[in-house]
């Protein structure tokens, strides 16, 4: 019997990761099926409750959903209650709701093993303080990185940074005109601005020699992607191998199946 998955959000037309989950289910011969559902902004909760009583098997949950997910997995993982934000739903027999965050390994495994770069000492800029950097903030942490978060509402980015942390490492929480005269190894770009075609005011002296700069946005070059670009970034990246490896560690929760990312990155970059 076919096994069903989706994906919830409000909006989610936009959504690839059915596309993604088709390619995993071809690939690794899994009986699966995975369709977007739009549930509205008051029914989150609501809507799980209706997918586990028609039997789906778990759900990914996207914006503005991941931290009322959070709330209503019985079983989350170490990361998820540290970060309080939870992508990935899986469904128990007895009732129970297992809740993790592949954000972080998604953005990790594409940093690493797509691009090529390592993260260990190197000086990281995240710029954002909202829940995708909730996402990720800690596997940062994990990977030994001289870490700075910068957000336009600097507050939020000072407490993203003292609330999350492990003592023996120093994290600096900042608004943007406290980096002006710095320079990182890697920036990544958490916020949304993009969606909106805003610029962040970033210097232009931002990028180290060899500088990785990373986009979460995907689908289209955003201001910022613009801005590296010109301001000498060795690499500029957008966040579609992110989206792709979050998607396989969900798969690979669920199904315990590893899916190949590589071509699937790759039939997404042609489809464009
Ligand atoms: P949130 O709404 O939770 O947070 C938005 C963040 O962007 C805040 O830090 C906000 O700052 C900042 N921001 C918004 N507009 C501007 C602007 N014009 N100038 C400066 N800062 C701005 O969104 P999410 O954190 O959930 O998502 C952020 C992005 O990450 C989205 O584009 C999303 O698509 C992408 N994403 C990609 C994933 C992938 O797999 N590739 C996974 C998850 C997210 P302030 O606090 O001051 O309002």
């Amino acid at each position: 019997m076919t096994d069903r998955y989706a994906v919830i959000g409000n909006p989610i037309a936009h959504s690839k990761s059915p596309q993604i989950h088709k390619m995993f289910a071809e690939q690794t011969g899994q009986d699966i099926s995975y369709e977007a559902i739009l549930a509205p902004l008051d029914g989150f909760a609501a809507t799980v409750e209706r997918l586990r009583k028609e039997g789906y098997k778990g759900c990914n949950v996207t914006v503005p959903f991941k931290f009322e997910a959070f709330q209503l997995a019985t079983q989350p993982t170490e990361r998820a209650q540290i970060m309080r934000t939870v992508n990935t739903l899986k469904f128990f027999y007895g009732g129970g709701i297992f809740g993790d965050n592949t954000d972080s390994t998604g953005l990790i495994h594409d940093i690493l093993f797509n691009l090529g770069f390592t993260l260990n000492n190197k000086r990281v800029l995240l710029i954002g303080a909202g829940g995708a950097a909730y996402g990720v903030v800690l596997s940062l942490v994990d990977m030994d990185v001289k870490l700075t978060i910068v957000n336009r509402s600097a507050d939020k980015a000072k407490t993203l940074a003292s609330s999350l942390i492990p003592n023996e490492f120093t994290i600096i929480g900042c608004g943007f005109d406290e980096i002006v005269s710095q320079q990182f190894d890697v920036v990544i770009n958490a916020t949304s601005a993009g969606l909106t075609d805003s610029e962040l005011p970033l210097p232009p002296t931002l990028f180290a020699p060899g500088a990785l700069a990373y986009d979460m946005m995907y689908g289209r070059d955003t201001p910022f992607m613009k801005f590296a670009r010109e301001q000498g970034a060795a690499v500029v990246s957008d966040g579609l191998g992110m989206l792709v490896e979050q998607a396989a560690e969900s798969f690979f929760i669920w199904r315990g199946v590893r899916p190949e990312t590589a071509p699937v990155i790759s039939a997404l970059r042609t489809a464009k």
